[in-house]
């Protein structure tokens, strides 16, 4: 059974997304911080409908527990074929109210992560000649969003690793796709009021938010044959929205 390791699934667009490819075939590694309890949940429900799914803990912004989680997803499972970069935080505020802890913290986990998972991914898959890395962007990442300066930001090179990875490793066989979520109901937009989230649908062309599968769905299009040609891509999946 083929491996995919996802960072951030114990809960919203990454726990979608491990449910999505444990519905494709791959057994699955899900990353988590601190939601031990929300992990759990997701692989119990997963093994239970006859998948396979092991929890990892590991905080993706530290270069040396990046390393130990692929050593332990090795063990446990196998070498991942497909990295999904997902694991990810939200600030809200104004950049000069901005600590250097909360820059670094946006910055390891929205960026940093997605670097050394990928370049640990890289290691294990180019020998292998085979391999998907599938990063998890932002809209915001593509237009930038008032008083969310570092995330859209750290989002924008997000998008700029999937292009030049996708030429580094193509000609070793490997892809590396980009999803970029619109306004997706999760725990990341729980400090937003429900007038907020009414307001941001309505701006919707499809009048409605995203939910998880929605994204999930589309990293699952990239781990099908379907998408065997393609590479360096963005996709967007945001209901049209083009704040
Ligand atoms: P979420 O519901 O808040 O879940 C975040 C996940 O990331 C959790 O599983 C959390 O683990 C994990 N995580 C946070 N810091 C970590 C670290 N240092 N190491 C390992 N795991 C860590 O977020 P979401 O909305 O599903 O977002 C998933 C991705 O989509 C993020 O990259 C986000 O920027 C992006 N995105 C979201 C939206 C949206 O509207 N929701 C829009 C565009 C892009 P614990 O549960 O253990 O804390």
């Amino acid at each position: 059974m083929k491996t995919a390791l996802i960072t951030g699934a114990s809960r919203g667009i990454g726990a979608a997304t491990a449910i999505e490819l444990s519905s494709l075939g791959y057994a699955v590694a899900i990353n988590y911080l601190s939601r031990e309890d929300r992990a759990k949940e997701v692989a119990e429900n997963i093994n239970k409908s006859g998948g396979c799914a092991g929890i990892f803990k590991a905080d993706v912004s530290k270069p040396g527990e990046v390393s130990r989680l692929f050593e332990e997803v090795c063990e446990r499972l196998s070498p991942p074929e497909i990295l999904v970069n997902n694991a990810g935080i939200s600030y809200i505020g104004l950049l000069q109210d901005m600590t250097d802890e909360d820059i670094s913290a946006q910055m390891g986990v929205n960026l940093a992560a997605a670097i050394y998972c990928s370049r640990e991914a890289a290691r294990l898959m180019i020998p292998k000649k085979s391999g998907l890395i599938v990063n998890i962007a932002s809209m915001w990442g593509e237009v930038g969003a008032s008083c969310e300066a570092v995330y859209s930001a750290c989002k924008a090179g997000v998008i700029g690793l999937t292009k030049a990875l996708a030429k580094e490793l193509g000609p070793s066989g490997i892809r590396v796709n980009c999803v970029s979520p619109g306004v997706i109901k999760t725990d990341m937009n729980g400090e937003l009021s429900a007038e907020a989230l009414e307001e941001l649908a309505e701006e919707t062309p499809l009048l409605r938010l995203g939910n998880a599968s929605d994204v999930a769905k589309a990293v699952a299009f990239f781990a099908r044959a379907d998408s065997s040609f393609i590479t360096g891509q963005v996709l967007p999946v945001n209901g049209g929205i083009t704040v």
